[in-house]
């Protein structure tokens, strides 16, 4: 059968009715306002507007911005859209810490965003990060981070900071952070070592006790103290005499100058094993003390695969109490103390 003319024009036009009607409904369901990055940028407009902080030349960039409720967030808008910062740079501007968000409202348009993401970045040091940078661009951003939050940019002794708290469990001491010449430990204790009684911390001390049974369960050896606290002038007497030695930069690379050893701090101590003559601990006894000091609190200080981060050479018998936490995450992640304080610690 034959459809007469008007009938088909119907038909066809039935057809594009429907045709039509299907791709409406498909094009309202991709803009639908339940998708929330869309609805975000419309808040981040209405925001604007409302605010009366809307300005046609940011136009663009309103729209890259995610809205965030927070009481900053109008700060925010206005104080980097006029530095010359984009949207997307805005959206990272607003995960930072007050703190760095403050330090970067002193400055004119820096870019971040190699260093943002970071939870230790400091904007402060963003100079240094880019100059480490391009002098050691084989290292990650985060390890730049790091090692210029520590200080490894800067010469050693160079007005090293004071320690504001020698009795903190966490304190550290190196060659950019010393003691007064005065500080003392006023909970030493003695632990008995191959020369006679070693004065330490009494943490360190109950920590040390336990360390050794289980050495001496384990593999059958002892481990004993030779020193733990020295005070000031004894490590003044000590550094000189290096130095009459060997010279002032070899000595620094084996021993602190006077106010600048951790062994001032009482926490640290040096083990021998009393049935040998080296200072050394030897290969099997300290695989052990590597592998279980944490278990007790303790890391090892200096380890050999750090030596430009801790500045000194490799120590495998000298050990520092940091407490059952930070030695854990110190041995896990082969960390240095220095490392453990400027991820873990210090906030920016
Ligand atoms: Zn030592």
């Amino acid at each position: 059968m034959k459809l007469k003319k008007p009938v088909k024009r119907i038909l066809i036009i039935i057809l594009i009715i429907i045709v039509a009607f299907i791709m409406y409904k498909y094009y309202k369901s991709n803009n639908n306002p339940n998708n929330v990055t869309q609805e975000k940028i419309n808040e981040t407009l209405k925001f604007v507007k409302d605010n009366n902080i809307y300005d046609e030349k940011y136009k663009d960039e309103y729209e890259k911005i995610t809205y965030q409720d927070n009481d900053n967030f109008k700060d925010i808008l206005v104080t980097f859209l006029p530095k010359g910062y984009k949207g997307e740079e805005i959206n990272y501007i607003l995960k930072l810490s007050n703190a760095n968000i403050n330090k970067l409202k002193d400055k004119d348009y820096i870019d971040i965003s190699n260093y943002y993401t970071y939870k230790n970045f400091n904007v402060d040091n963003i100079d240094r990060y880019n100059k480490y940078y391009e002098e050691h661009n084989d290292y990650s951003y985060d390890l730049v981070i790091t090692y210029v939050n520590i200080k490894l940019d800067l010469p050693v002794y160079t007005d090293p900071a004071i320690v504001s708290d020698g009795n903190d469990l966490l304190v550290l001491v190196n060659k950019y952070n010393c003691l007064e010449k005065t500080y003392r430990p006023n909970d030493l204790d003695y632990a008995s070592g191959i020369y006679g009684n070693v004065p330490m911390r009494k943490m360190a001390k109950d920590a040390l006790v336990k360390l050794q049974e289980a050495v001496k369960n384990e593999i059958n050896i002892e481990l004993l103290p030779t020193t733990a606290y020295r005070d000031y002038s004894f490590q003044s007497t000590l550094y000189n005499n290096y130095v009459k030695e060997d010279g002032v930069a070899a000595a620094d690379t084996y021993s602190a100058r006077p106010g600048c050893s951790e062994h001032q701090t009482g926490l640290a101590i040096d083990l021998k094993n009393p049935i040998r003559t080296n200072v050394r601990l030897s290969e099997s006894d300290y695989a052990w003390l590597k592998e279980n000091a944490y278990r007790f609190g303790f890391i090892i200080r200096f380890p050999g695969n750090k030596e430009f981060v801790t500045g000194y050479q490799e120590e495998n018998w000298h050990i520092r109490y940091v407490g059952m936490d930070a030695a854990k995450i110190i041995h896990d992640d082969d960390l240095t103390l220095e490392e453990y304080i400027d991820l873990y610690v210090n906030e920016y």
